[in-house]
């Protein structure tokens, strides 16, 4: 099976949800650069209110702040176990430094899976979206509500909604993606590395699909 993974897609096409499944599943590590960036943001660090400036707007953050970060993940985490990338890279700047990174540790990229999804059905997923802002776990207000409501199923914390999941702050963010997107699904393409998956299926469904495309 496949574990070093990239997972691609708009905000809401279900990358998070697919991770825990996967985390579960096979016991692949999970890096989400969004869920490293809220953190950042909440130790109220000098660069951390930057990043929250960005953050709020749904606009990236510069990709210096975002390669910094992410090569402290690259510096410590043990390689081979496997991992999914889920939000990072989103440039094609970023893709290309990950490729340098990676190749340094003789550990390249297998595969890059693209959640395809439309924005009326980003727009439902996430703002009906609550996040734990402990341990990241999403859940949905209407599809996939928690145990007892309000609280992570986890027990770690009251759920949120997140500042930017917004309906005006989504619709930025997705069109930000689909500028962004275009030049690293042609880069993975012509390295022989992507998988198009059909996000908008149910869970189920869309999990048997990408088990498939791991394997
Ligand atoms: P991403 O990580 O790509 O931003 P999430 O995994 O956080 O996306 O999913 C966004 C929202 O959509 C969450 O509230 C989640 O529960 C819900 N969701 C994810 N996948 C599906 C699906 N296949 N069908 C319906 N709702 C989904
Ligand atoms: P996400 O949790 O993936 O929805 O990301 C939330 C926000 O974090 C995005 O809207 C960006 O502001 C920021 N972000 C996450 N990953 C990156 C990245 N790789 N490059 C730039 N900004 C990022």
């Amino acid at each position: 099976m496949k574990r070093r993974v990239i997972l691609l897609g708009p905000p809401g096409s279900g990358k998070g949800t697919i991770a825990a499944q996967l985390q579960q599943r096979f016991g692949l590590p999970h890096v989400s650069s969004g869920h490293l960036l809220r953190k950042e943001a909440e130790s109220g660090s000098p660069v951390g209110k930057r990043v929250q400036m960005f953050l709020e707007k749904g606009e990236l953050v510069p990709d210096a702040i975002v390669l910094e970060l992410m090569a402290g993940w690259w510096n410590s985490a043990p390689l081979e176990n496997g991992f999914m990338l889920d939000g990072f890279p989103r440039a094609l700047v970023q893709a290309q430094a990950l490729d340098d990174w990676l190749l340094a540790k003789r550990a390249p990229i297998e595969v890059v899976l693209l959640y395809d999804c439309n924005l009326e059905v980003v727009l439902d997923r996430i703002t009906g979206r609550l996040s734990c802002p402990s341990c990241g776990r999403v859940y949905h207000i209407r599809s996939l509500p928690p145990k007892v409501a309000g609280r992570c199923d986890a027990g770690c914390a009251a759920l949120i909604q997140r500042s930017d999941d917004s309906e005006s702050v989504t619709r930025k963010r997705f069109e930000i993606y689909a500028r962004q997107a275009e030049p690293m699904v042609t880069y993975y393409r012509h390295q022989g590395k992507l998988a198009v998956i059909d996000a908008t299926k149910p869970p189920a469904d869309r999990f048997e699909e990408t088990v498939r495309a791991l394997n």
